[in-house]
């Protein structure tokens, strides 16, 4: 069909067709290596730092999905998680992917706390959330220095089951995180209302912030919310030091990015820790050198 109307027609309208048809022949292949998926050995966990904005001392790291298929090579976790939800696999690869994360984190040093995205398919299932507390509670990793990242997207969906489920992760001592904050509604009803500890303001604040005033002025308005309602604060997706040092304007908070730190492996991690060896670096003078030395980009 796509080859007689490219005879007949010629323009966008074909141009889209194919683009269309390559997106659904992507969707399909990524569908069925997910089914086909031996996901212990495919999926792998990406660690990247969260750091204190004033000594650059590492105090938590997001774990972040990756999947290095035999069929289609690496998937972004963009792609595979939408596609998992779609295809009805995202609980069980929210598991594999939960367990991988706590047996890895579990023999690192230090007392990081670790983040952890769930989707909406997944705190729209009770049976799957309790799977989840399982895999915690039988783990080695302190569930206190676990978060949760949920989207304000995912809470929307359905907010009495969202509140229930985070009291569930609550209950296991474990913090929950608003991830991506500032991009949907931000309605600080949900700030409120939900056991929320922590939100990450969204990367798309940082593009413009050395030259926009608003975005400085929203960052800003966010970290003050934040220090009222006793909230712990994330500024996502730096990348350049005039970032940073627009930020530092702002006061004291806790940063992640490239500039930081790219995703990196857990043995990578590891060596990155060992730029800040225990006990804590804090009152150390030499700490500034050191931050910029460890640097990985
Ligand atoms: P996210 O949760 O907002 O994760 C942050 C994403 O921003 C990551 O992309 C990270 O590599 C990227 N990033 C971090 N710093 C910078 C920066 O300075 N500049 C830029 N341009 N990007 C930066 P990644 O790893 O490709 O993940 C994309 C999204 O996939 C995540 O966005 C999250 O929504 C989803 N995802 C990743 N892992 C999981 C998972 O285990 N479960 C679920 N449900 N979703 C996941
Ligand atoms: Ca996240
Ligand atoms: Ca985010």
């Amino acid at each position: 069909v796509l080859y007689v109307a490219k005879e007949r027609l010629r323009g966008q309208a074909i141009l889209f067709s194919e683009k269309h048809q390559a997106e659904i022949n992507e969707t399909t292949g990524i569908m069925r290596g997910l089914q086909e998926a031996n996901m212990d050995d495919e999926f792998s966990i990406n660690y990247q730092f969260v750091v204190d904005s004033q000594t650059g001392v590492p105090v938590g790291a997001e774990a972040l999905a990756r999947w290095s298929s035999p069929v289609l090579g690496n998937v972004s976790p963009s792609k595979f998680i939408k596609n998992a939800e779609k295809s009805g696999v995202i609980n069980q690869v929210t598991e594999t992917l939960l367990r991988k994360t706590l047996a890895e984190v579990s023999t690192w040093p230090g007392d990081l706390f670790i983040s952890f995205n769930l989707s909406a398919h997944d705190i729209g299932s009770s049976h799957h959330i309790h799977r989840l507390s399982e895999i915690v509670q039988s783990s080695n990793f302190p569930p206190k220095r676990l978060t949760f990242e949920i989207t304000e997207t995912t809470l929307l969906r359905d907010l009495n089951r969202a509140h229930d489920t985070l009291q569930l992760l609550k209950g296991l001592g474990s913090k929950v995180a608003l991830d991506d904050f500032g991009t949907g509604y931000s309605s600080l009803s949900y700030v409120q209302n939900l056991p929320i500890d922590r939100l990450k303001i969204d990367r798309s604040f940082l593009h413009d912030i050395e030259q926009c005033r608003t975005s400085q002025a929203v960052v800003k308005a966010i970290l003050e919310l934040c220090e009222s309602l006793d909230l712990d604060c994330i500024v996502e997706g730096v990348e350049t030091e005039q970032q940073f040092e627009v930020l530092q304007g702002l006061g004291r908070m806790k940063i992640q990015g490239y500039l930081f730190s790219k995703p990196l492996p857990s043995s990578d991690a590891l060596t990155y820790l060992q730029f800040f060896p225990e006990p804590k670096l804090e009152n150390d003078p030499v700490t500034g050198g050191m931050v910029k030395q460890s640097r990985m980009r």
